[in-house]
């Protein structure tokens, strides 16, 4: 079957290509053979992150400042369609979350000497990032966050309970929000702080949360008690918090598009192989016209979301506030990729209601991509409001 990866696009270059070769080897060699068994873990090791970092791959997008590669951005979606197409969701958003989440609140708005503390041994694989915002009673609607931080001295007083942190259960920091307005109001957004608070600060505690989805990832649910934070961990300016939520959420959305169409591809190539393998009747499952016709379909469709996907990371680029453009690439990818989660699975026939095979695996990854970094009814109401609402 056609690899809908390797499809010409016009953002790609033979640079990007060649790239593309040589990370398709380095998960070849370093991660597919040892990935199944991190996933099972929920933990992916040190030694993993250290191999990403070797090859450059923590730091694509970061400045060569703090040991970035600093390359155009088509080099990071080479890597996040190839780190997709792994097939294991945990790794996939471990690393996406690390290297696009975590860390670019600490590239765009973070002081220099944050910077050198967290970002540059972040690149290195030396420290692990979580990004912490969500709270039990604020998910979507990030003005009901409840999370404070009030000031004594030099330090910052933080209490916060977050919920669902993608590296939680081996993270270094966590980037987190906190409310620090005078009345720290609920639901009044001029009033949130971005800041970094280590793992090992006393008041920090860290539970698993035992999520089906995206294993590796030691999701877990971080509770900070009467933490004490220095001044210097505030990113930004004080009360900026949400807009920069804004903004960096559309590297976000855009990263978990981008490594949607590549968990998509995976998904058609494993189940390709378990069709041809499947004696039916006289020939095999993948003979079958109807069963054809259906791959054929779930290909078009990975195909032409690919090609949404790289028109976004090109608005991107250009523009890093391109709302809709990103907006959509993770809506249609995320939901694409649900969709052919799911369909593979039928074609699995009994064996995709397995526990523990692959296939249920990839759904339940695929399914909670469609929620985590914006519901897609909130891609929606994005991207309506951005298209129609300014319409007379
Ligand atoms: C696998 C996974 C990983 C995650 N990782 C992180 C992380 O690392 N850090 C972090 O801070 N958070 C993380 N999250 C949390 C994630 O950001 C939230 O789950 C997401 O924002 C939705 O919030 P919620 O779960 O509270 O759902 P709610 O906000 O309660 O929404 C529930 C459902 O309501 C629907 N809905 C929501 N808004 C609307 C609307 N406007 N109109 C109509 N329907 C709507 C959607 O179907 C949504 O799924 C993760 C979540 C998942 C599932």
């Amino acid at each position: 079957m056609t690899d809908p990866l390797s499809s010409p696009s016009p953002h790609l270059t033979p640079v990007h290509e060649e790239f593309r070769s040589s990370v398709r080897t380095f998960f070849r060699k370093e991660v597919v053979p040892y990935a199944a068994e991190w996933e099972r873990r929920r933990a992916m090791p040190r030694s993993a992150w250290h191999a990403f970092a070797a090859e450059g791959l923590l730091g694509l997008n970061h400045p060569t400042s703090v040991g970035g590669a600093g390359l155009d951005f088509f080099h990071s979606v080479v890597f996040l369609e190839e780190l997709g197409r792994t097939g294991f969701g945990g790794v996939r958003f471990a690393v996406a979350l690390h290297a696009y989440m975590g860390t670019s609140y600490l590239a765009t708005n973070g002081s220099a000497e944050l910077q050198q503390r967290y970002l540059r041994p972040a690149v290195a694989g030396d420290l692990i990032a979580g990004l912490a915002i969500t709270e039990p009673q604020a998910g979507s609607d990030l003005g009901r966050l409840e999370a404070t931080a009030v000031e004594d001295g030099d330090h910052l007083v933080v209490d916060a309970e977050k919920r669902f942190v993608v590296n939680g259960g081996f993270a270094d920091f966590f980037v987190t929000a906190v409310r620090t307005g005078p009345g720290r109001r609920r639901s009044s957004q001029g009033e949130l702080t971005l800041l970094v608070v280590d793992r090992t600060a006393e008041g920090v505690h860290v539970r698993p949360n035992d999520s089906i989805a995206w294993r590796a990832s030691a999701m877990a649910d971080v509770s900070m008690r009467g933490v004490r934070v220095p001044r210097e961990n505030v990113i930004g300016r004080r009360n900026s918090g949400f807009v920069q939520i804004m903004k960096n959420m559309q590297l976000e959305r855009l990263a978990a598009g981008i490594s949607a169409v590549g968990d998509a591809a995976n998904c058609l190539d494993v189940t390709w192989r378990y069709l041809k393998s499947r004696a039916m009747f006289e020939s095999t499952l993948s003979a079958k016209q109807a069963v054809r016709h259906k791959m054929a379909d779930l290909l078009t469709e990975v195909e032409a979301v690919r090609l949404l996907a790289h028109h976004a990371a090109w608005s991107y680029a250009r523009d890093p506030l391109s709302i809709t453009a990103c907006s959509m690439a993770k809506l249609k990818a995320t939901e694409v990729a649900r969709t052919v989660a799911e369909e593979c699975r039928h074609l699995h026939g009994s064996e995709g209601f397995r526990e523990g095979a692959p296939i249920v695996q990839t759904v339940h990854d695929a399914q909670a991509a469609t929620v985590a970094a914006g519901a897609s009814e909130v891609m929606r109401d994005i991207v309506v409001q951005s298209g129609y609402e300014e319409l007379p």
